[in-house]
């Protein structure tokens, strides 16, 4: 079975933001959200597209977003870039016409700007959003959903099953770092056959819950998205022992153990490109 996937491009727009409220969904995933004047004509219409989040300089407290030229995005003279990558969880627009949109961000230190951004963040706080530069679509024939997510891809999970229609059966591996996070879904999970990992319980127990799910049939649909390095197995499992076709499994690297701000574009697994 083969499964068509549109694509959209959309104009690339950088746009600056006010955060207009912060809530914890579960104590290690802090829900954003933004508004702004120029967040009008936002879109996202893909489960797992994603945003180039622009946060301010942690010394100076300036944000800084790129200038756009005729090349796309362009470094400014001045002023300190730092982005990173983010699901686009919700847009909303308001009767009056303004338009709001939620970003989930993991919680894990201060290591990283965006993680130690979010954990500070507070109501009027500036971020810059650019894109998504395009959407691939859901596939609509489908006959079952197979996501396997760490807590970076719930969100993309959550536009999975907004996106894909509701007769489809999805069945769910979450890798968690701690049984808080089972609650994120907040009753959108009555449709997710869910499997709830805890990431501290062994190396190889996502492996094995994959393998548990037996054989893959052509209808089955697998996104596959978290940290590379765990990721990378899986992939060859389900590409070369299952012999699953190319376009019935979308693998994206979201993160990667030691490597600040992976590029996702890069093979999730270096040894096997294709
Ligand atoms: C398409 C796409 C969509 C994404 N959507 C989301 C999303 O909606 N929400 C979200 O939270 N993340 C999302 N991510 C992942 C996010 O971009 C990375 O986790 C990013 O590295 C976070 O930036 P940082 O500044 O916090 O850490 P960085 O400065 O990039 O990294 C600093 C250190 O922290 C480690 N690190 C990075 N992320 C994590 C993590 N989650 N847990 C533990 N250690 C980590 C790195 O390995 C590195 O050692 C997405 C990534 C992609 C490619």
């Amino acid at each position: 079975m083969l499964f068509p996937r549109q694509s959209v491009r959309h104009p690339l727009v950088v746009r600056r933001t006010t955060v207009s409220a912060v809530r914890h969904v579960v104590p290690s995933i802090v829900r954003v959200t933004l508004e702004g004047d120029e967040l009008a004509g936002f879109a996202s219409l893909g489960p797992a597209d994603h945003v180039k989040l622009f946060f301010p300089d942690p010394e100076s407290g300036n944000l800084t977003v790129p200038d756009l030229g005729p090349e796309g995005m362009q470094r400014p003279s001045a002023g300190v870039i730092l982005s990173r990558d983010f699901t686009p969880l919700g847009v909303h627009v308001a009767e009056g016409g303004g338009t709001t949109l939620d970003i989930d961000f993991v919680l894990h230190g201060d290591e990283g700007p965006a993680s130690a951004w979010a954990s500070r963040a507070e109501a009027g706080a500036h971020l810059g959003v650019a894109g998504p530069r395009g959407s691939r679509l859901a596939p609509t024939d489908l006959g079952r959903l197979l996501v396997i997510a760490d807590e970076t891809a719930l969100p993309a999970t959550r536009r999975w099953l907004g996106l894909v229609p509701a007769s489809v059966p999805v069945t769910g591996l979450f890798d968690v770092a701690d049984a808080g996070v089972t609650g994120y879904f907040e009753g959108a999970d009555a449709r997710v056959d869910a499997e709830w990992l805890l990431r501290d319980e062994g190396a190889g127990q996502l492996d094995e819950a994959l393998r548990s799910l037996g054989p893959i049939d052509e209808t089955t649909f697998v996104f596959l998205a978290g940290e590379a390095t765990a990721l990378a197995p899986l992939r060859r499992y389900l590409r070369h022992d299952l012999g699953l076709p190319a376009e019935q499994v979308a693998a994206s690297g979201y993160w990667k153990r030691g490597v600040v701000n992976l590029d996702h574009h890069a093979p999730l697994d270096p040894t096997d490109p294709d």
